[in-house]
């Protein structure tokens, strides 16, 4: 900064005191052009304003005392026009310093790399679900869904399990407390099939129907590597006038070739489900070795895949009790069911059904 000493002033005329204020007017403008940072800017208030030293203080001691009484009004003005000038640019310098701080500490370092944020995947679950989904939607059915929390009617009574039938004790069933007093049929439970949405769709609708119910089912069963006490099933409803034991071999035929490439064979084996008569269950030649025998078919070239068979009369005995047309006289139909994890299992190479559900990303980014 200038630190010239203020010169005394000789004349008090106008054009004089005009030159001798417009002289420290451009000192303390060209002090000013320096103000970075709240250092200098203490610095130039002492050096213009300081009570002691401050240059304005000094043209005050200097020329306002020593003019004559008829100068002192000119000179006030021009003195507090200056003084004006100087705490104006005192406030811009400390304002553009705060500014300059502002802006250093929202600085962004655009040759830092970004962060990368996860895309959403599909869970193999929910792939596999709609994999299969798909191939029956290709063949004109529609897709249901229904609770998860049922009542036994839905769950076990319409579909041709009777109370206190022993077909109940092959799916240990998860139920709701304290329903002791309601009749057995409106008691809640945790749906052990996708199947009550098979009488549901056919209470809702006289046939034709063609339907595919993919939905998640629960199990008292123990956790193992190959058990879950929540999985997801498949099921499918096909009813029409002379629908036989041939649509559905074709169907699922079709299907497990869909799904599994077209090389694969199907045999069906007799079974039983309570709700279908007859019953099958289905095996597909093994995808792995084509059928030659490996560890993964046990050497039996065959992999079990799904049950099905045609829907028992007595299914549709419950039905029409809302839907006349389900005569068991007049129509027929078939009905199939897979579970979702053992395909997905054999699809992507896993072998702990547990791993599907622990949620660890590790795991799950594997099949994104
Ligand atoms: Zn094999």
């Amino acid at each position: 900064m200038m630190n010239e000493e203020i010169p005394n002033l000789k004349a008090f005329d106008e054009a004089s005191l005009d030159e001798a204020f417009g002289a420290l007017e451009r000192q303390a403008r060209g002090d000013a052009t320096v103000l970075d940072g709240d250092a200098a800017v203490e610095a130039y208030r002492l050096h213009w304003l300081g009570r002691k030293q401050g240059r304005l203080n000094e043209v005050s001691g200097r020329w306002l005392k020593a003019a004559p009484a008829e100068a002192k009004k000119a000179l006030g003005l021009r003195f507090n026009a200056l003084k004006a000038v100087v705490e104006q640019l005192l406030e811009q310098g400390a304002g553009a310093g705060l500014k300059d701080a502002a802006l250093a500490a929202e600085a962004i370092d655009i040759t830092l790399p970004g962060t990368r944020r996860l895309t959403g995947a599909e869970h193999p679950i929910t792939k596999t679900l709609n994999e299969i989904t798909s191939v029956f939607a290709a063949l004109g059915y529609s897709v249901g869904v229904g609770p998860e929390v049922e009542t036994d009617y839905y769950n076990f009574e319409c579909m041709n399990f009777p109370p206190d039938h022993p077909a109940r004790d092959t799916q240990d069933t998860l139920v709701i407390s304290n329903q002791d007093r309601k009749p057995l049929r409106d008691r809640l439970l945790l749906r052990t099939h996708t199947s009550p949405v098979q009488m549901r769709t056919m209470e809702a609708q006289p046939p034709p129907v063609r339907i595919v119910i993919p939905g998640k089912v629960h199990r008292n069963d123990a956790a193992d590597a190959t058990h879950s006490p929540i999985f997801h099933q498949v099921e499918g409803l096909c009813v029409d006038t002379n629908i036989t034991f041939a649509d559905l071999k074709g169907t699922l035929d079709h299907a497990m070739k869909a799904l599994f490439g077209s090389a694969v064979k199907t045999r069906f084996f007799p079974s039983f489900f309570p709700f279908t008569e007859p019953s099958a269950d289905v095996q597909i030649s093994c995808i792995f070795c084509g059928g030659k025998g490996c560890k993964k078919c046990k050497q039996s070239g065959w992999i079990e895949l799904l049950g099905c068979g045609m829907v028992d009369p007595a299914v549709f005995a419950f039905a029409a009790e809302k839907q006349p047309a389900y005569d068991p006289k007049k129509i027929s139909g078939f009905a199939f069911g897979m579970g979702v994890e053992r395909i997905a299992m054999m699809k992507y190479g896993i072998s702990e059904i547990g791993s599907l559900f622990a949620g660890d990303m590790r795991f799950l980014g594997q099949f994104v």
